[in-house]
């Protein structure tokens, strides 16, 4: 079998997703893999230069992108204080299209997420981010679902 060498979790800041992370952590530190965290700011492309007008769109994504910036780091500085061996990528886009392109562009053997998000809706079986991405990603896929969920 190949070995782990980058583990990709997929990050919404929920408590669902952060369970994610710690097992995501875990597999990482265990196979010396390189840990990616990759957080999607949904975008909302139908409104882009219809609802609101050009420029006050371009300042509402900045600050959409410096807070989610600001979340991850947070993030970062309360779960992964001391440990170096991971990267962060925050994206604009649609969370399951972005979390596997990210994940083929950078080769990750494994791609780790929660079965529901920051919503808590459960969409049948898993969350839709978490269903569409088991359903389309070429690369293996680990679902981790929160103990009394
Ligand atoms: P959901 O489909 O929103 O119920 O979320 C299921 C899981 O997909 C979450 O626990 C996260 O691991 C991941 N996820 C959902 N939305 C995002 C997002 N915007 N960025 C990164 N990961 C996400």
């Amino acid at each position: 079998m190949k070995d782990f060498t980058t583990i990709l979790v997929a990050i919404d800041f929920s408590e669902s997703s952060n369970n994610a992370f710690a097992l995501a952590l875990n597999m990482s530190k265990k196979y010396s893999a390189r840990l990616v965290l990759v957080h999607v700011i949904n975008e909302p492309v139908d409104l882009r230069g219809f609802y609101v007008p050009h420029i006050s769109f371009e300042k509402l994504e900045e600050e959409i992108e410096q807070g989610a910036g600001k979340l991850m780091e947070s993030f970062c500085r309360q779960h992964l204080e001391g440990y170096e061996n991971y990267e962060t990528f925050i994206v604009p886009g649609l969370p399951y299209e972005k979390i596997i392109q990210q994940a083929q562009e950078l080769s990750a053997d494994l791609i780790v997420l929660g079965t529901h998000g920051r919503t808590g809706l459960d969409h049948v079986l898993f969350g839709s981010t978490a269903e569409k991405v088991v359903r389309k990603s070429p690369l293996p896929v680990l679902t981790v679902r929160l103990q009394n969920d």
